[in-house]
């Protein structure tokens, strides 16, 4: 096969990169390669849901802008589409008096990140939650949640009718490359292409590593794992609740969402994977193990930090552990009340100085660009990850274009509704 544009990974952001680039380039030639049978089948489809505010994020950083512009494309794009989403809006509670100070500077970086948001008194809070216990809270309103893989599916729909092509089962195995053009060797064939886009999630650092980028942050696992509350105490959340996250880490605490589907779930926890795309406490992938092993980057993490991966791995295998953190939160939440739910894995790069990346990380190379870091919120900032991608990319065809569609595999189905 011959294209235009091969982009790599079926998840949410190869998706928004594919519909993006076909609207700006009307008629140019694009294949998503993915190598599961279902589109979103990682990080995608085992997610939160949530369609992030950008609260969060360093002023001026791209998770900061794209983020808040993605929490408005992504909750217009689901108007547009009539996508079940509830914006349902979130708080942030301080629970002890130490938290006091950074949920006020959360507050004034939500106002610098042009956001609405409000603090609350313990009653205000109680007004909206009434089960949540805490000292003050911060309202944000413009967050939401949302199906991603239903998302996905309609992304895959658009794509279709733009002319692009989508293959599953079609794991990219091997890159070329050579002055013009890609050569992707993959499980069904080889795939010629002048532009390359790898959007491959846990896999995305081997990738740019294959195509021959001098990449120096590599990809680290982070299991994040799930316990649902049982039907009969759902009414103990309304929406979202969240803790004052920890600064030095980018994950936000475990936590209480509300899904789309009504059921609430509670974390997630972040727990080193020994299998990057491993659900299972009990999933060990060799490679995977000796990947994170051998790369100095672990191990100038793990000197920082390791007291609080042990106490991370702890609350992964005691229940009670988790529901204690769970109970900062809603004093009311018992063990009988929570019962496990699929996990997923975070793909977050890491520096070898052990620091994490804090940013998405784009990087370019020769008529490519790789998409490197693209942990939490890239699910929110998708359409705004896909555009300025899409913009990045050069004018692929000089001609009125012939049009793909005797290429097109039609690939709804292949998205787990
Ligand atoms: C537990 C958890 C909770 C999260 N909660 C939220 C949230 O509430 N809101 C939010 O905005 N974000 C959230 N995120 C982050 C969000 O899910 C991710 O940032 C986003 O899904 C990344 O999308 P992606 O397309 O880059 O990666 P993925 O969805 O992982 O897609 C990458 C794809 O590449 C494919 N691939 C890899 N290698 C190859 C190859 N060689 N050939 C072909 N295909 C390949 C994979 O099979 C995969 O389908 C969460 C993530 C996790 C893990």
């Amino acid at each position: 096969m011959k294209v235009d544009c091969a982009i790599i990974g079926g998840g949410i952001v190869g998706l928004s990169v594919a519909l993006q680039l076909g609207r700006r380039q009307p008629g140019v030639r694009i294949v998503v390669l993915e190598k599961e049978t279902q589109l979103a089948s990682h990080q995608t489809g085992r997610n939160s849901g949530v369609i992030h505010s950008g609260i969060y994020y360093p002023p001026g950083s791209l998770k900061a802008r794209f983020a808040r512009e993605g929490n408005r494309s992504m909750i217009a794009f689901c108007q547009e589409h009539e996508i079940a989403h509830d914006v349902c809006g979130k708080i942030i509670v301080a629970t002890r008096e130490s938290e006091l100070p950074l949920l006020h500077e959360l507050h004034r970086r939500g106002v610098e990140n042009q956001l609405t948001v409000t603090e609350l008194s313990a009653e205000e809070v109680r007004e909206i939650e009434p089960h949540v216990a805490c000292l003050r809270g911060l309202s944000v309103p413009s967050t939401a949640i949302v199906s991603y893989r239903e998302v996905c599916v309609r992304f895959a729909d658009l794509i279709a009718e733009q002319g692009g092509c989508i293959q599953t089962e079609a794991e990219v195995r091997e890159l070329r490359h050579n002055d013009s053009s890609h050569t992707l060797e993959t499980a069904r064939g080889t795939v010629e292409a002048k532009f390359l886009v790898n959007c491959g999630g846990l896999q995305s650092d081997r990738l740019a590593l294959g195509a021959g980028l001098p990449l120096e942050a590599r990809i680290t696992p982070f299991r994040g794992e799930y316990y649902e509350l049982v039907p009969e105490r759902r009414h103990l959340v309304n929406s979202l609740v969240y803790p004052v996250p920890d600064p030095s880490f980018p994950f936000l605490g475990v936590h209480f969402t509300r899904m789309i589907d009504g059921s609430v779930h509670a974390g997630p926890n972040a727990v080193l994977a020994l299998k990057r795309e491993g659900y299972a406490k009990t999933d060990i992938d060799l490679r995977d193990v000796w990947d994170t092993l051998s790369y100095r980057g672990f191990w100038n993490l793990a000197r920082k930090h390791y007291k609080e991966g042990f106490a991370e791995a702890y609350r992964s295998l005691n229940k009670r552990a988790f529901v204690k953190s769970l109970q900062q939160l809603i004093p009311e939440v018992s063990e009988k009340d929570i019962v496990p739910a699929p996990a997923g894995v975070r793909a977050q790069a890491l520096l070898p100085s052990g620091a994490l990346v804090n940013d998405f990380l784009l990087v370019h190379g020769p008529q490519s660009i790789h998409v490197c870091n693209a942990p939490s919120p890239a699910a929110t900032a998708s359409l705004e990850i896909g555009k300025e991608i899409a913009e990045k990319i050069p004018q692929l065809r000089t001609s009125t274009s012939v049009h793909f569609a005797s290429n097109v595999e039609r690939r709804t189905s292949n998205v787990e509704r």
